[in-house]
């Protein structure tokens, strides 16, 4: 897909509407989003996370890594570090509960196969678009040209599985913030960083990311064949993309320093998940 985010998560929304407490939401849209994470280098070729081998051998692990890495120390970050208003509404309903480790592999394989599947027949080289003929045929789009099917699968379910996501979406934050008062959620918000504090966590993430981000215009500028060969849409898309990713790295250095800071400001404690 042009962009990896809410067009890979439809396949995933649903399973956490359906099966709510007994899937890893987490695992899911973590899993979903690893495999596009080898495109962070717009001119490489990949390290395998988009094939079937790579789901197990690299998505799996990976996936799981990033799950940990968000339970154990952004997490209760985020939660200190967002004002009591926004908590129940934008950050416990990204909780990740504590599910088996089974349960918790499953959800991210399936994030992740999901993934690839629908990459296999949107993609030009994807394994389904190189084995189905259907996939290849040229379609006329008046003044577009002849576009293979595959493109118009890309781009259609970029729209609409967007949109789709996005209903879902909706519906799992309302149905997050009726979530009854006195579950374990409630303990968390007793804890609040200092209003210094609270303005460096989120500002300065997002300060380095776009200076690291910035770097990569001139990259993209000294290889203007990527628009012939992807398209503006696919380039700026991941080009956001990317953008999204390094802020997700800097919150997450962000977090891991967050308990120094704290104890140094209000002698208090980061809380645990
Ligand atoms: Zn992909």
């Amino acid at each position: 897909m042009p962009f990896p985010l809410l067009a890979h998560q439809a396949p995933v929304f649903p399973l956490m509407l359906r099966y709510r407490g007994r899937v890893s939401g987490a695992a899911l849209v973590l899993g979903s989003i690893v495999p596009d994470l080898e495109h962070l280098w717009l001119t490489g070729t990949g390290f395998g996370l988009h094939t079937a081998w790579g789901q197990f051998a690299l998505c799996l692990p990976l996936t799981l890594v990033l799950l940990v890495t968000f339970r154990r120390i952004v997490m209760p970050a985020m939660i200190t570090c967002t004002p009591s208003w926004a908590r129940s509404r934008f950050v416990e309903p990204i909780r990740a509960p504590r599910l088996s480790w089974q349960r918790e592999s499953a959800c991210a394989l399936f994030g992740s196969i999901s993934h690839a599947l629908l990459d296999a027949m949107a993609h030009r080289d994807g394994w389904f678009t190189l084995h189905l003929p259907l996939l290849r045929a040229p379609v006329l789009l008046g003044r577009l040209g002849s576009v293979p099917v595959c493109r118009i699968f890309h781009y259609a379910f970029s729209v609409l599985g967007s949109a789709f996501a996005a209903l879902c979406l909706g519906q799992l934050l309302r149905r997050a913030t009726r979530a009854p008062t006195g579950s374990p959620s409630s303990a968390w918000q007793s804890t609040q960083a200092s209003p210094c504090v609270l303005t460096s966590y989120w500002v300065a993430p997002i300060v380095i990311a776009t200076l690291v981000g910035a770097r990569r215009f001139p990259d993209i500028l000294a290889h203007p064949h990527l628009y012939f060969e992807f398209g503006p849409v696919y380039v700026w898309g991941f080009v956001l993309f990317s953008q999204l990713v390094y802020l997700a790295v800097a919150l997450t250095l962000a977090s891991a320093i967050l308990p120094l800071a704290v104890r140094n400001s209000t002698g208090s404690k980061v809380p645990a998940p």
